[in-house]
């Protein structure tokens, strides 16, 4: 009986320690999927790029809308590409940059299936790869890259650095600029500008096989009032996507 009284106890003892051992189990596994909701949410949050007021950055300068295709340094390129990029010659050289754009084209526009890494934004016009080494020596002019940037966007361009191994393995430094407006973009390169992985969106253009954009590592999109003017805007923090006229989907109401 005694024996008994004391296995009784023992068992109750034992039910009472796994009941808490499964309570306590619960309670964590709980807590960690809250945590894990936060992570995701807070990381999200701190991933979406956020529009910052418009106001017209000095140097914007509507290019003229002549699509007469010329040939610059053995790359086809339409007037209206060439003028932006003579703009943003200008820019650059006035704060001291030592490029000379016209001489570093490395591939122009109207250039379908001309390298496979290009994915198409060079099919059509408007699309430009300038080289960022040195005509002298081929060393990188890292120096040259964030004001070479900064002027290319100012003069109309979705430009981004497009480092060596970045596009594919062996693929050459350079800068990729895609024309905003310019109205013989090939769809990818359109997609470049307002697409899920654009430069309006705050993103590289580079699309990803996980779907997940890349930020701009250029301090994000320019906005010129002559863009505003054609429909383009800053996208950033906007769902995505979010079409504008002309883009790469239709829009489902009219934009101001
Ligand atoms: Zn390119």
């Amino acid at each position: 009986m005694r024996g008994e009284g004391q296995q009784g106890a023992a068992k109750l003892r034992t039910e009472r320690a796994l009941r808490m051992i499964s309570r306590v189990l619960l309670s964590s596994l709980l807590s960690a999927l809250l945590a894990l909701t936060w992570l995701a949410t807070a990381g999200a949050g701190a991933l979406a790029p956020t529009p910052t007021p418009f106001g017209e950055p000095e140097g914007c300068w509507e290019p003229p809308d002549d699509y007469t295709r010329l040939w610059v340094n053995g790359a086809l390129l339409n007037a209206r590409t060439l003028a932006m990029l003579d703009h943003a010659q200008a820019l650059y050289t006035a704060r001291g940059g030592t490029l000379d754009l016209r001489l570093a084209i490395t591939q122009g526009s109207y250039n379908p299936g001309g390298l496979a890494a290009s994915f198409g934004t060079h099919d059509g016009g408007g699309a430009v790869d300038l080289s960022v080494r040195s005509r002298a020596n081929w060393e990188v002019l890292w120096g040259e890259i964030p004001p070479l940037i900064a002027a290319l966007r100012t003069a109309g361009f979705a430009a981004w650095l497009r480092d060596a191994d970045e596009l594919h393995p062996g693929s050459p430094i350079h800068i990729h600029a895609i024309a905003v407006g310019d109205a013989e973009l090939s769809e990818a390169a359109r997609a470049q500008l307002d697409g899920t992985f654009g430069y309006f969106r705050g993103y590289d253009g580079l699309p990803q096989i996980n779907g997940v954009p890349r930020p701009d590592r250029h301090g994000g999109p320019v906005i010129c009032a002559w863009m505003v003017a054609r429909g383009f805007r800053d996208l950033r923090g906007q769902p995505n996507p979010y079409p504008t006229p002309g883009g790469t989907t239709v829009p489902p109401w009219p934009i101001p």
